[in-house]
C-alpha cells in the first residue's frame, strides 16, 4: 500500500533568543499526519503549539530538525521557496488573519490562488458554495458575521485544494453552533483526502479528531505522535 503520510516533522527544535533570555519553544517534536486524518494538537498556553504550526507551515524555520510535505523538505529553504511549496500544498487557517480587509472575499480567494500558479484552480464561487457562503463573494470581511468570517477564512485556506490543512484555533471565537459548522467542514475536507491538523483548546474540536497529540513544554506527551514508529526514549540533559 502506498505511504499515505503527507506531513512529517522530525525532531523539531526551536529556540528563541531575546537578550540574555533563551526560550526552547520546541524540544524535539516528531509527528506525522496522513491523508484523510484529522489530528488535534492540544496543550497549555506556552507549550509550543503556535510555534509548531508555524514551523509545519513553513512560516517559521525550526532551529533543528526538518519538516516534509508530501516527501519534499520545506524547512531550511529560502523563504520564497517555502512560500511556493506552502501555496501549492498547504492551506493555513489562522484565527483572525486569513483575509485581507480591503479586498472582497472573492478577491481574497483569487489572490491566494495566484500565489499557487499552475495548481488547478477551483472557482471562488464553488469554494464559497462549499463553505455555505454562496453569493457572499463581493462582501468585504468587515461586512461578515463572525461565523461567516470563519467560513470565508476557510475558503481562502482551501483555495488551492491543499493536501494539508493547518488550522490554529479555528473555532476559538465562535459560538457553539458555528463551531460545529466549521468543524464539520474541516472533517469533510479530511474525508475527501486532505490531512488536517488543528491546534485547539476546544473539546468539540478534540472530539472530531481521529488522533490527539499533546504538547507540554515543547515536547509531545501521551500516546506516540507517530503511531507506526517506536517512540525514542526521552533524553534529558
Ligand atoms: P502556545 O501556542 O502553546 O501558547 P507558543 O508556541 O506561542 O505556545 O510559545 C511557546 C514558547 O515560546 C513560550 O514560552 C513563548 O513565550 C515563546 N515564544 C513564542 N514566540 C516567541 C518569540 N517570537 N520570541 C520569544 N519567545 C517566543
Amino acid at each position: 500500500m502506498a505511504d499515505e503520510t503527507v506531513l512529517t516533522a522530525r525532531e523539531l527544535y526551536r529556540f528563541y533568543r531575546a537578550g540574555e533570555e533563551e526560550t526552547l519553544a520546541l524540544r524535539g517534536v516528531s509527528l506525522r499526519v496522513r491523508r484523510g486524518e484529522t489530528v488535534a494538537v492540544v496543550g497549555p498556553s506556552g507549550s509550543g503549539k503556535s510555534t509548531l504550526l508555524a514551523c509545519l507551515a513553513g512560516l517559521d524555520e525550526p532551529s533543528g530538525g526538518e519538516v516534509r510535505v508530501g516527501g519534499v523538505r520545506i524547512s531550511h529553504r529560502p523563504e520564497t521557496e517555502r512560500a511556493r511549496l506552502r501555496a501549492r500544498h498547504i492551506g493555513v487557517l489562522l484565527q483572525t488573519r486569513n483575509l485581507l480587509p480591503h479586498m472582497s472575499v472573492g478577491d481574497n480567494i483569487r489572490l491566494a490562488q495566484r500565489a499557487a500558479a499552475g495548481r488547478p484552480a477551483v472557482s471562488a464561487k464553488k469554494l464559497l458554495g462549499q463553505v455555505d457562503l454562496a453569493g457572499r463573494g463581493h462582501a468585504l470581511p468587515r461586512q461578515l458575521s463572525g461565523g461567516e468570517l470563519a467560513r470565508a477564512g476557510l475558503a481562502v485556506a482551501l483555495a488551492n485544494s491543499p493536501d494539508i490543512l493547518l488550522a490554529d484555533e479555528p473555532t476559538g471565537e465562535l459560538d457553539g453552533e458555528t463551531e460545529q459548522a466549521v468543524l464539520a467542514l474541516l472533517h469533510d475536507r479530511a474525508a475527501r483526502g486532505c490531512a488536517v491538523l488543528i491546534v485547539t483548546h476546544s473539546a468539540a474540536a478534540v472530539r472530531v479528531a481521529d488522533r490527539v497529540i499533546g504538547l507540554e513544554d515543547g515536547r509531545t506527551v501521551g500516546a506516540p505522535a507517530e503511531p507506526d514508529r517506536q517512540e525514542a526514549p526521552d533524553v534529558t540533559a
